[in-house]
């Protein structure tokens, strides 16, 4: 009786939640930490929902990669109810709680108040708080505007959201142009999706973004470059990169962009290739991905004709590649919203390739304890795959090995090199000897 009267006072929306049962999602599918915050949340007196890409993935059998919460509470009660939470953002706030090394971002509902924008129509603000179905429509797709309650089993759908899934669509809520020009990065976010789920774009949004896509060279570059990430992650990155020529977004938008869709020959377009299907795979295979290698990889062909139109005969060959490395830091395009640390990366990942050809006596065991020797070796066998220059397969083997080794066997393999070293000693003195007699006489 109380349910049916609260059940009439609630607003429409409400009543058109439907059995997460019925379309193969349940509780169980989400980590402890994403229904223990739905669930501390509602307990506390507020609505709180799983939304976006987690629900979109579950309901198309992917894995999600992240759980996001919306919910009704503003980002100060969200932090009265978990201490430990972050409030982050300038354009909307939202916290941010870390569980291990998983971060939950809660988010409050969007209102649909016209948000201030720039003369082009961009979203410049969008502080305003609204309810639950309010906050559907300020997303981009439908798809990504699901409501999941884990505690009652529901899903709200007022968008058509689960019909679009089934029939493998993007559809974007409301006017593409309109939508489009508030946010330009929805552009990427729709040639991503498209490939990483396989859904069709409808031709409103193919045409829109062909003529709208110019407004994404005004984006922040490290917007951009979160973006590039997902792609590059996101299991189809060579599906993103056609999507992105099918849909004329200018290469020069970013330079990692310009980077994968232009090549100045068949190798380096083969090398592209080959480490995004490479990427792909294993991310499909769910094994771990590094961003440092992929961008140390997609990069590599420019470094190197930098450090050959930089090279003089009096310099170290070391000398040229921190020449050249500088160079691709400061106007080669890694500057662009790449963050200081991952580029620390990048630049190790390219400096170590010179060690791998050391492979006698103490040198294997110190560059195999480096923390990034995982990613450079990685990075010295693909350049082996690919004939690169200054590789040699028999070293690339030699490290697949002595990684396997146990103690005893990496000891003989080095040690195989030292006995050289000493036969090489030997035969030096023996010549010396021989040519000292040889001057005696
Ligand atoms: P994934 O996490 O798989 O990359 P996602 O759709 O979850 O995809 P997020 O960046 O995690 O992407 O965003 C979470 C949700 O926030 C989206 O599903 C969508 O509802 C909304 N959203 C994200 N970016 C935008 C945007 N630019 N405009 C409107 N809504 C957005
Ligand atoms: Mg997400």
């Amino acid at each position: 009786m109380i349910k049916k009267i609260i059940q009439k006072l609630l607003p429409k929306s409400h009543k058109k939640g439907v059995n997460a049962f019925d379309f193969g999602v349940h509780q169980k599918l989400l980590p402890k930490y994403a229904l223990k915050t739905v669930k501390a949340l509602q307990d506390a007196g507020f609505e709180a929902y799983i939304v976006g890409g987690a629900v979109r993935d579950l309901l198309s059998g992917l894995t999600p990669k992240d759980f996001d919460v919306a919910t009704n509470a503003a980002p100060d009660e969200v932090r009265r109810v978990f201490r430990r939470g972050r409030i982050v953002g300038k354009r909307f706030p939202i916290v941010i709680l870390p569980f291990g090394s998983e971060l939950l971002e809660i988010t409050t509902f969007r209102g649909n108040v016209t948000a201030p924008q720039n003369e082009q129509g961009r979203i410049m603000r969008d502080t305003a708080f609204g309810t639950r179905s309010e906050d559907a429509r300020r997303r981009d797709f439908t798809c990504n505007a699901l409501y999941y309650d884990p505690v009652a089993e529901k899903i709200y759908d007022d968008l058509n959201g689960i019909a679009d899934i089934h029939a493998r669509r993007l559809v974007m809520i409301g006017k593409p142009d309109e939508r489009f020009r508030e946010d330009p990065v929805r552009m990427l976010r729709a040639a991503r999706l498209s490939a990483k789920l396989g859904f069709g774009m409808d031709n409103e949004i193919v045409e829109s973004i062909r003529t709208n896509s110019f407004l994404l060279k005004n984006e922040p570059p490290a917007r951009l470059f979160d973006e590039i990430t997902k792609e590059l992650l996101c299991g189809n990155s060579s599906g993103c990169l056609n999507n992105m020529k099918m849909l004329g977004i200018p290469v020069d938008i970013h330079p990692i962009f310009a980077i994968m869709m232009t090549h100045e020959d068949d190798t380096t377009r083969h090398f592209v290739e080959t480490v995004l299907a490479k990427t792909d795979e294993r991310v499909k295979h769910k094994k771990p991905v590094s961003i440092a290698f992929l961008l140390a990889a997609l990069f590599w062909h420019k470094l190197r004709q930098i450090e050959q139109d930089l090279h003089t005969l009096d310099d170290k060959p070391t000398q040229t590649l921190h020449a050249a490395i500088r160079q691709i830091r400061e106007d080669g395009g890694l500057h662009w919203g790449v963050p200081n640390r991952l580029f620390a990366m990048i630049r190790e990942i390219w400096q170590l390739q010179v060690q791998f050809a050391f492979i006698r006596g103490k040198r294997p065991y110190r560059l195999l304890k480096h923390p990034n020797f995982r990613a450079a070796y990685d990075f010295y066998v693909l350049r082996c795959a690919n004939n690169d220059a200054d590789t040699d397969p028999a070293i690339a083997q030699f490290w697949t090995k002595f990684q396997a080794a146990n103690e005893e066997q990496r000891l003989q393999m080095t040690q195989v090199i030292a006995e050289n070293k000493g036969n090489k000693k030997r035969r030096r003195r023996k010549i010396k000897r021989d040519y000292q007699a040889e001057s005696d006489l």
